[in-house]
């Protein structure tokens, strides 16, 4: 985050997050809505009207729709239980598809349930019933380590008055001594005196272990879609049952429901400067990257459970810490357009909090759907909002070619074509003016900027291109209006790098190696690699 200072005295708190440093970019073409209205050539700053919060609203409805009907095949290769007749009185089990995530303690399930010839099934086409197995299918052993990946205990070693269940026999070997100490041998059962007959029980040879998921009873236990496992749930199996308003039914049985994790250490926080009380005149800023639904895959994060990247899961405790912060002003970065709508603004609202979003242009490639962008929220009690603009990057890197401007130092044959390609990456930036609220003599505003750059670190020119692209924008909008200005946001970028140079110190070393890479010359001269802001960095 970088301050300008100003005449005027405001005490800023910095809090930078990241959660994620490496997405990858899986988005599709979705131009902006937004006309220009800087008369200046080379501006992509855009005005986006004072009502922007209920068009994003509906063009989140339209383009984050969780499931996305034209492209079926997504689900059909997961399991059905159950399955609809068709009129030949077949059973075409992938005519209707039901998709559980793993159940968590507390966190609402994500189910997904599709059925052909009628689209994507939820309450207002369909009846749902959850029941919860009467077993519990939890390891016995205490010291179980699959406890926490959700390993069912599907076997019951009845040989002891009371059944006991375990993962693996290796489980059941552990705890025999215990059980031996605590309980008596079945009766009817064995004594087990013979060593054969220790040995089989002990390795859950049939006669003295009961696989316990061909008896499972249930019972029902809610009729809405959404269903939130309680603790009760805990180590139980759940069953969702769905009847079709067209007749066509399904079930699917879950996944062990695991209990509520334990909460992860505190985070380490970096304060810019002590801690102040917020008071009118301080002004208290955050930003964090979000790390979108899109990108949080298992691939991306192999040693994390997948349950742990479900955005039901981590929305709540994002929710409550971004509370805890109490920040004037947030800005996020990789905010699904989804759940900007779903959940982030209708949530933060609640707590007194406007909000601005802005996508990602979404130009290069990937499937229709979900895609992510920037958002802004600042407290309704403290500020008034003056000016809304965004910069698309794509806009500025076509504008830029279609001027024939990709000169740079090293102007390349035929090189503006493949200049712009390298630079259509997505990406979006956020300028808004705030006025604070109260009586002053004269209109107390600020400028905050929000900008995602480039995760890449192939891509060093043109992160540097685009906090050039920026900072210019910013520089003839501040200096024309005379303002203070925070610029937060992820820039993929660290201390050492150019883009950290340009924006920090106004300057970019012909020397740099991020400059070295610029082949298409896709830069501006050297010399145009500065700026007039006198930014200070918060954080280094
Ligand atoms: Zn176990």
């Amino acid at each position: 985050m970088f301050v300008r200072n100003y005449s005027y005295s405001v005490v800023f708190f910095f809090l930078k997050m990241d959660e994620n440093n490496n997405s990858s970019i899986v988005t599709n073409g979705n131009s902006s809505e937004a006309t220009i209205i800087d008369d200046k050539a080379s501006s992509v700053i855009k005005e986006r009207p004072q009502s922007s919060v209920e068009q994003s609203l509906e063009r989140g409805l339209a383009n984050g729709a969780t499931f996305t009907p034209s492209n079926p095949n997504r689900y059909s290769r997961s399991k059905t239980v159950g399955g609809v007749p068709s009129s030949k009185g077949k059973t075409h089990s992938r005519a209707f598809t039901v998709r559980i995530e793993q159940p968590v303690e507390s966190v609402q399930i994500d189910t997904r349930s599709y059925l052909r010839d009628v689209g994507v099934i939820d309450e207002t086409n369909a009846t749902w019933e959850w029941s919860r197995s009467v077993q519990s299918f939890g390891c016995s052993n205490e010291n179980c380590t699959s406890k926490s990946q959700g390993k069912q205990a599907k076997y019951e070693s009845i040989c002891f008055e009371v059944p006991k269940r375990f993962c693996s026999t290796k489980c059941l070997k552990e705890c025999w001594t215990k059980m031996k100490e605590q309980q008596t041998f079945r009766k009817n059962s064995t004594n087990l005196q013979n060593k054969d007959e220790v040995y089989n029980a002990l390795n859950g040879e049939p006669g003295y272990m009961k696989d316990q998921t061909s008896d499972t009873e249930w019972e029902v236990v809610a009729y809405t879609k959404d269903h939130t496992p309680t603790n009760e749930d805990v180590d139980h199996l759940l069953k969702v049952n769905i009847m079709s308003n067209t007749g066509a039914t399904a079930s699917r049985i879950s996944k062990m429901v695991l209990p509520f994790p334990e909460m992860p250490p505190p985070r380490q926080v970096i304060y810019a400067q002590a801690q102040h009380h917020v008071t009118n005149d301080r002004v208290r800023v955050v930003t964090y990257n979000l790390l979108a639904a899109i990108y949080a895959t298992q691939t991306m994060f192999p040693y994390c459970p997948m349950w742990a990247l479900s955005w039901n899961f981590r929305k709540d405790m994002i929710l409550r810490e971004l509370m805890g912060y109490d920040a004037d002003v947030l800005c996020m970065q990789e905010v699904q357009a989804d759940h900007f709508e779903n959940f982030l603004y209708p949530q933060l609202n609640q707590l007194g909090y406007e909000g601005l979003y802005k996508q990602k242009t979404r130009e290069a490639f990937g499937p229709a759907g979900r895609v992510d962008g920037c958002a802004t929220f600042y407290k309704r009690s403290k500020f008034q909002l003056r000016v809304n603009n965004v910069i698309e990057f794509n806009e500025a890197a076509l504008k830029m070619a279609k001027e024939n401007r990709f000169t740079g130092d090293v102007p390349l044959e035929g090189a503006n074509d493949t200049s712009v390609k390298r630079l259509l990456r997505d990406n979006v930036a956020q300028i808004c003016v705030l006025e604070m609220l109260g009586s002053y003599n004269v209109p107390v505003q600020i400028c905050i900027s929000n900008v995602h750059i480039y995760w890449d670190p192939q891509y060093a020119d043109v992160k540097l291109w685009q906090a050039h692209i920026l900072i210019k924008e910013l520089q003839n909008f501040i200096t024309s209006n005379d303002i203070p200005l925070i610029l937060m946001g992820d820039f993929n970028s660290s201390p050492d790098s150019s883009v950290y140079n340009l924006l920090a110190h106004a300057s970019v070393s012909r020397l740099h190696e991020d400059v070295q890479k610029d082949t298409l010359g896709i830069l501006p001269p050297m010399g145009k690699l500065t700026h007039n802001l006198a930014l200070q960095s918060v954080c280094c």
